[in-house]
């Protein structure tokens, strides 16, 4: 599938588009284009760019570490960095392999196939496969802290601890009906600002349907820390508890600084810092059962900031948008049907 459009991208890199007027330029004009960051969730992204599923031997794109010290390494400058040509001459041994045993073999050892994108002489497949911050962070972090860490239930049946205290090492409900009824309660009462997406009412509740991306994001950047710190900060709150919500807003923190509009060297130092104190609380706390590939993944958020700014400027929502405008249209048996004038009045 992606055959055609890399053949149209060889095109318009070398030799380009001469358009021969344009408004700033009577004289005519070179125009090139490139693809630079794939943007995508991961496991789109490691098919399209010819990796491994993440849950494989090896889970990320950007260093050669194995799934199995992905769980416990938190050294980001321990970890040994993939290189785009040995990248790329392993991909060829694959394509050029005489059999699919070999093939297989190559990948089992290497976890990395050939893409149509390697085609492209400038795209740098250890670099410009980007993390996406809304499916990593929102999607991934906020939501798993909450769903399968803290096992956030509204279900007056479930597991609730026998005291008020939750404690991680019995892996009860953390984020119990009680605590639920109160983020509610400042939910209500709570006034945000225009750029910010209001989370549902009963944010979390066992049965209130999908909570969105951006519904994570606010829920964990403003509700969440609001109720917890008035729950769990107080001089009163049980040292599990304040362990608790100290572990959170470490991943609140870094999160922030993480999705700022602007970004410096000092935001990548925070980011990095507070969540490896994420990280290594969490470990304490929970045990590294807890650890996924996708925590390791968001230690390189850093690397993408560096390359391509703040992530406002290539996160998935726009993408994701027109993703659900396209999927409205009705297209079963009207081949042909829909013209680029009503795709563009649509979006
Ligand atoms: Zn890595």
């Amino acid at each position: 599938m992606l055959k055609p459009l890399v053949d149209d991208l060889l095109r318009l890199w070398k030799p380009g588009v001469y358009l021969s007027q344009t408004a700033s330029y009577p004289l005519g004009r070179l125009v090139r284009c490139a693809l630079i960051p794939l943007v995508c969730d991961l496991p789109a992204l490691r098919k399209v760019a010819g990796y491994m599923g993440h849950g494989g031997r090896f889970p990320c794109s950007f260093c050669r570490i194995s799934n199995e010290h992905a769980h416990s390494n938190f050294d980001y400058s321990s970890w040994d960095r993939h290189s785009w040509g040995e990248h790329l001459a392993t991909a060829i041994r694959w394509r050029d392999a005489a059999s699919e045993k070999e093939q297989q073999d190559l990948f089992e050892e290497h976890g990395i196939r050939w893409s149509e994108l390697l085609r492209l002489p400038y795209w740098d497949v250890t670099k410009y496969s980007v993390l996406d911050s809304m499916h990593n962070l929102f999607l991934g972090d906020f939501k798993r802290h909450c769903k399968n860490i803290w096992h956030m239930t509204s279900d007056l049946e479930a597991d609730t601890p026998e005291t008020d205290v939750p404690n991680p090492k019995k892996k009860s409900v953390v984020l119990d009906k009680n605590i639920l009824k109160e983020v509610w309660r400042d939910i209500a009462q709570t006034y945000l600002p225009s750029w910010l997406g209001r989370p549902p009412k009963r944010f979390g509740a066992t049965g209130g349907g999908r909570i969105k991306a951006d519904h994570w994001r606010t829920g964990c950047l403003v509700s969440l820390p609001i109720t917890l710190i008035r729950l769990w900060g107080q001089p009163h709150s049980s040292p599990e508890e304040k362990q608790l919500l100290e572990n959170f807003l470490h991943l609140v923190v870094a999160v922030k600084w993480a999705t700022k509009r602007t970004t410096s060297r000092r935001v990548r130092d925070i980011v990095q810092s507070e969540y490896h104190r994420y990280c290594t609380s969490l470990v304490q706390l929970f045990g590294p059962d807890v650890v996924m590939p996708n925590n390791h993944l968001t230690f390189h958020l850093v690397e993408c900031l560096e390359l391509f700014g703040p992530v406002r400027g290539w996160w998935a929502f726009p993408f994701e948008r027109y993703n659900g405008i396209i999927q409205r249209f009705s297209t079963n048996g009207r081949l042909g049907e829909c013209s680029w004038e009503e795709l563009h009045d649509r979006c």
